[in-house]
């Protein structure tokens, strides 16, 4: 890649106190705050696959794929320090296109604290592709894990649920901040954010954590959006809400006098909900408007390998 174009990434990296070698070097260096340990996440997005620059602005596009990487620093209860962006380009049109994603990826790294610390940056005769790692950290032995949830232990969720193929899978904030404050202040037991649907990324968590869940299904958030779709689509918004992917909202196991506390404070900048409990019944469950409780099969996104 140019010279100038590693410049122009170079001068708009945002400082990190963490991050005492960035962009410009054989490797970047980082700063581990005393008691701490590296949180790594990393994720791919393809033209065609994951959008379709058809439809979508490469802003966008750069935006959502460093999101969905600080949503997992988030899930992990931990704070986040730098991300590398490696990107494979198409050949025509490839700088400016790099340019505008870039915007993006910049544009959210400076809102949320995170250096943009090196990368690579190819071109080839395919699509788009951008693979981006994110690394945080957080107190030894305290990072989050989708293990730890407990019978009893209430489900909060934050925000809502279902339609996010609408807008909000395009424009959603990482909840790095909630996450920052329930981990410093909060009991959680386990948590793991929703990036392929409700039910489904439960079913995750309680398959780890070794227990089953019930969810309230009267308590779940549900979206305007997941109303909105639920309208054309012929499917109740609840499905939506339970089913759809890219809610990239938390998910977390709160123990039951603890998760009194933060439903009546609200502490965070998002709203907390509880949705039902962690049970000792492996498996997971829904409580119907009549109480009664019937088996819930897990759904929604998967990639598929044939
Ligand atoms: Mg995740």
């Amino acid at each position: 890649v140019e010279l100038s174009f590693v410049r122009w990434l170079r001068d708009r990296a945002v400082p990190h106190r963490q991050v005492p070698l960035g962009i410009g070097d054989d490797a970047a260096l980082l700063a581990v705050s005393p008691g701490h340990e590296l949180v790594v996440t990393t994720d791919m997005v393809m033209d065609g696959v994951d959008f379709r620059l058809t439809e979508v602005s490469p802003r966008l596009v750069g935006r959502k794929s460093l999101a969905v990487n600080l949503s997992d620093i988030a899930a992990m209860g931990a704070r986040s320090i730098a991300s590398f962006v490696s990107v494979s380009l198409p050949r025509s049109g490839g700088e400016q296109l790099a340019r505008e994603l870039y915007e993006g990826i910049f544009e959210l790294a400076a809102e949320f604290n995170t250096s943009i610390a090196g990368g690579d940056t190819n071109s080839w005769d395919g699509p788009l592709v951008i693979n981006i790692t994110a690394v945080g950290e957080a107190p030894i032995g305290r990072a989050w894990r989708r293990a730890g949830a407990r019978p009893g232990d209430q489900i909060l969720v934050t925000g809502d649920f279902g339609g996010s193929i609408l807008g909000k899978h395009l424009s959603f904030s990482p909840r790095l901040s909630a996450a920052a404050w329930l981990a410093e202040y909060a009991t959680v037991h386990a948590a793991m954010d929703v990036s392929d649907g409700l039910s489904l990324d439960l079913s995750r968590l309680i398959d780890k954590s070794g227990c089953g869940a019930e969810i309230d299904l009267a308590r779940v958030p549900i979206s305007g959006a997941a109303v909105e779709l639920g309208r054309s689509s012929g499917e109740q918004a609840i499905e939506h809400a339970l089913s759809d992917g890219e809610d990239f909202e938390l998910v977390l196991a709160v123990p039951p006098m603890e998760a009194q506390r933060l439903l009546s404070a609200q502490p965070l900048d998002v709203p907390l909900t509880c949705i039902g409990q962690f049970v000792k019944d492996a498996g997971l469950w829904a409580i119907g408007s009549d109480g009664r409780r019937e088996p819930l099969s897990p759904r929604g996104y998967e990639h598929r390998l044939e």
